[in-house]
């Protein structure tokens, strides 16, 4: 069962959203993704409560 994790880029803020991590960020190219926390990860991000910096 493929799992989709989601990784957030440092650099833009942008998240990717696959099974693997992304070699570098699709947006700015910047290769430091950080991978959100697999319990609520997805969640998290998009939540207008959380306002990361
Ligand atoms: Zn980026």
């Amino acid at each position: 069962m493929l799992r989709v994790r989601i990784f957030l880029c440092e650099g833009c803020g942008t998240a990717h959203a696959d099974p693997e991590e992304p070699p570098r960020c699709c947006a700015c190219g910047r290769a430091s993704l950080t991978e959100l926390d697999g319990r609520d990860g997805a969640a998290a991000y998009f939540s207008p409560s959380r306002d990361a910096t």
